[in-house]
């Protein structure tokens, strides 16, 4: 690992103030994603200043006036899963970061470092192989390599790799907002167009600028929350990536669907709001028919590759299954 200086930040504006006169500088929220980057040599701050320990709004759950919630940026994920406000009306959130890591690592991870948080595209954490998203402009073995786990929605020629987190896809669904610190101020960046497709630049994971600081994510009021579901597919019961996830809140009124929420893991390289299926639904019954229809519409643009193919018609059942729950529930 290379040599770095390391400083604990005591408040946001001085953490902006830091990186942003650090080219390759970092902040560090629980390190258990950037500090494995390091020691793998993928990542190499000569700075990285902690943001984990940042007080007040950045550490707390609160209220919003508007009947929303803001989670501050160093919230933990086990604190956040845990919150009764969550767990009773964003249920899908709380079942989203239960499904992720393990018991020790959610203790350590933060809200902000889990939503920056880089793929596990074994090329890209592999410093002797080519990777366009590591070094640009120097290949993509996983197009014909592996990449049974990779992505099926919204590649590139460039790059395929999945975006890994279960809580930005529960986020997604409920159209959280990012709050963002810059060195020219504070600013809010809905989270659906937080994350970018790698098109020719597989590099950029995110909007986000050097030196901009993620203060915290509010959610919106969304009663109909209240009924959601976080729904994982993965190789091992716990401790492992999704291949397939779907995050779905669904409103039923006399059999007929009013609204509906959903977002797709394991499939894409960013989270994926399911918009072409959300369309589908609205003012529909909500029957099985009804669901797998909404299911094809959305996957109808999926390219996948022969050692990923698989996740077309997983993603398709998962989707109709999750669905077909939450309208078991709300009779
Ligand atoms: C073995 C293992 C299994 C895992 N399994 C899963 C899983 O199944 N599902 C899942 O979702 N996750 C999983 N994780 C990932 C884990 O949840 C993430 O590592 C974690 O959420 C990252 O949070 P952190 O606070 O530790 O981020 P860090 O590692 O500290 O930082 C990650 C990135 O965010 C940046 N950053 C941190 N805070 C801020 C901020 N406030 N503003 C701007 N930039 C910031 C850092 O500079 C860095 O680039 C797993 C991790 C491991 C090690
Ligand atoms: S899929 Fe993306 S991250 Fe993986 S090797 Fe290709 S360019 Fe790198």
């Amino acid at each position: 690992m290379n040599p770095f200086r390391y400083e604990r930040a005591t408040n946001a504006a001085n953490a902006v103030a830091e990186i942003t006169q650090a080219p390759t500088g970092a902040f560090l929220g629980g390190g258990t994603n950037l500090v494995d980057l390091m020691k793998l040599g993928v990542a190499q701050p000569d700075l990285l200043v902690d943001v984990s320990r940042l007080p007040g709004p950045y550490n707390r759950i609160e209220s919003l006036s508007d009947g929303g919630v803001r989670i501050g940026a160093a919230v933990r994920n086990s604190e956040l899963a845990a919150d009764r406000t969550i767990r009773t009306r964003y249920p899908m959130l709380a079942q989203a970061l239960l499904a992720g890591a393990s018991g020790q690592l959610r203790n350590l991870a933060t809200t902000g470092g889990n939503l920056l948080q880089r793929t596990r595209c074994v090329y890209f954490q592999d410093i002797s192989k080519p990777c366009n998203k590591r070094v640009p402009g120097s290949g993509c073995p996983a197009r014909e390599g592996y990449h049974r786990t990779l992505a099926i929605l919204g590649t590139s020629e460039e790059c395929i790799a999945t975006h890994p987190s279960d809580m930005a896809v529960a986020l997604v669904a409920l159209d959280a907002v990012v709050r963002v610190l810059g060195p020219n101020g504070e600013h809010t960046i809905p989270l659906v167009n937080f994350h970018r497709l790698p098109g020719n630049e597989p590099q950029h994971d995110t909007v986000l600028k050097h030196g901009e600081l993620i203060t915290g994510i509010d959610l919106p009021p969304l009663p109909f929350a209240s009924l959601s579901h976080y729904r994982k597919v993965r190789d091992r019961a716990s401790y492992a990536f999704a291949l397939v996830s779907v995050a779905a809140a669904l409103a039923i009124v006399d059999g007929v669907v009013q609204d509906v929420r959903i977002a797709l893991g394991g499939v894409a390289p960013a989270p994926w709001r399911a918009w072409k299926a959300e369309a589908e639904l609205r003012g529909k019954p909500a029957t099985e028919e009804m669901f797998r229809r909404a299911a094809d519409a959305e996957l109808a643009d999926a390219r996948p590759l022969p050692g990923n193919a698989f996740k077309v018609p997983l993603a398709r059942n998962t989707l109709v299954r999750t669905l077909l729950e939450l309208t078991e529930e709300e009779q």
